[in-house]
This record gives structure tokens, C-alpha cells and sequence, in this order.
């Protein structure tokens, strides 16, 4: 019913060519019956989006201002990512709430603007290996998720893909046994049933930390694991490509 999206997150990584060839290689390839999408650096978003038309694969930022426009020197608004074909936009990511102290508030704002223009955002929520080993994932993911419900309202969530990443997870080669992702993902599905059970049957929940190749399939096959947010290995065309093709159903 829900179909799989794994979408490629390539963070401040590669430059104006290597980024052209990134894109050339993903679109020569085989994503088999994955839906793909790609969220490159702000500043290549145009060349990327110009190079996707008609591939079907769909181009997201990484992230989108929480305000409408205005004196927010280095940021950029939900309308301008929308102008410039971006359909996805991340938001949340850890590493935007840990180096730039982004709170659940700011998130959520941010949340709300992508809503506003039609963006679709992967909101990403996760806990750190610290509050994992508290016993705590449950509760970090439940209040990162209400900071969104609060101001967007379930109806946003529906208009959303959420992207579960263990912080430990992150760049770090530890994934997340399948077990563990499939947990959390039930989790937040349920959490979402309780207000709404047909906007919870309905929503993408990706797995995002240290997915590839060799470990994608079984992650994939988890009834709540509607797909992957991949990071170092969205780098490689072929392995984001194999990471698609995992896709079983
Ligand atoms: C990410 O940054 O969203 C991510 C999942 O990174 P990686 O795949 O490199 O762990």
C-alpha cells in the first residue's frame, strides 16, 4: 500500500562536477521498484533539479528557513526551494539539531513552512546512544514528533514522510539491527494510529543510519520500514542504486 522511497542525503559533500556525475550515474542506473529522490547542496539544487526533469526522481533540500522571507541572512525559504523544483526538504536532521542547536520548536517551524508551500518535508527524528542505553528512545522520539503535531496538526504529519535515524547510527557504520528499526518504527506508526489511524497507515517512515548495500535488504523487508534516508552511501550511484533495488514486494 505504501509505496518505498529511498532518498539520498549528500550532506556539504562533492563539488559542481563530481555532483554532475553523480546524478548522471544515478539516472543511468536501475533503482528497480524504489522511488528515488536526492537532496544535494543548496547551491547545486538548480543544476541537480535541471538534470532530473522527466527522470522521475524527485529533488529535495536539506533543509528550509522557518520563516517566510525577509532578513534571515544565509537561509532559504520554503517557496525558493519550491521555485527551484524541490519537492522533498529535510528537516530535523541530527545533525542540524546537534551542531546547530536546532530545538523540536525550530524544527517544527521549519515543518510548517515546507508545509505551507506544498514541500513534502522528511522530518527526522532519532535519539542519541545515550538516551538509548536511558531507556529513553521512545520518549525523545514521541516529544520530537508532538513539537510537529502541536503546531502542524496530524494533518501536516499526513502531508509528511518521517525519516527514523538513531543518532549512533549517523556516519558511523553501527546500524540499527533490523529488530531495533522495525521497534521504533512501530512506534511512531502507533503513535500516529492513536490520533489517526488512517493518516498512520498512510505515512513513509524511512530508516535512515549507515544503511548500504549489504544491509538494506532486511531492513527493508521490516512491515513499518517504508524506506531508506541514506547518507554516505548516496554518494556512490551504484550503491544507492543496489540500496533501491533491495527493495522487495
Ligand atoms: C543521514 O545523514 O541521514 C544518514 C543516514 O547518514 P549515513 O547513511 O551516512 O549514516
Amino acid at each position: 500500500m505504501r509505496s518505498v522511497l529511498i532518498a539520498g542525503n549528500w550532506k556539504m559533500n562533492g563539488n559542481m562536477q563530481s555532483v554532475i556525475e553523480l546524478v548522471e550515474g544515478i539516472k543511468a542506473g536501475d533503482p528497480g521498484k524504489a522511488k528515488l529522490a536526492v537532496c544535494p547542496p543548496a547551491v547545486y539544487l538548480m543544476k541537480v533539479g535541471g538534470m532530473l526533469d522527466d527522470s522521475g526522481i524527485a529533488l529535495g533540500s536539506q533543509n528550509v528557513c522557518d520563516h517566510e522571507s525577509g532578513a534571515y541572512t544565509g537561509e532559504i525559504s520554503a517557496a525558493m526551494l519550491k521555485e527551484c523544483g524541490c519537492r522533498y526538504a529535510i528537516v530535523g536532521h541530527s545533525e542540524r539539531r546537534s551542531h546547530y542547536l536546532e530545538s523540536d520548536q525550530l524544527v517544527a517551524a521549519r515543518f510548517a513552512m515546507a508545509i505551507a508551500v506544498g514541500l513534502t518535508p522528511i522530518l527526522c527524528v532519532g535519539e542519541t546512544l545515550l538516551e538509548r542505553e536511558q531507556g529513553v528512545t521512545e520518549a525523545v522520539v514521541a516529544r520530537q514528533l508532538d513539537a510537529v503535531i502541536e503546531l502542524s496538526g496530524i494533518g501536516g504529519i499526513a502531508g509528511s514522510v518521517i525519516a527514523y535515524e538513531p543518532v549512533w547510527a549517523i556516519g558511523t557504520g553501527k546500524v540499527a539491527s533490523p529488530e531495533q528499526a522495525q521497534a521504533v518504527h512501530a512506534f511512531i506508526r502507533g503513535k500516529l494510529a492513536a490520533v489517526d489511524s488512517e493518516i498512520a497507515k498512510r505515512v513513509q517512515i524511512l530508516y535512515g543510519g549507515s544503511m548500504n548495500p549489504s544491509n538494506a535488504a532486511e531492513l527493508l523487508s521490516q512491515a513499518d520500514i517504508d524506506g531508506g534516508l541514506i547518507g554516505g552511501a548516496s554518494l556512490k550511484a551504484d550503491d544507492f542504486l543496489a540500496i533501491a533495488r533491495s527493495v522487495q514486494e
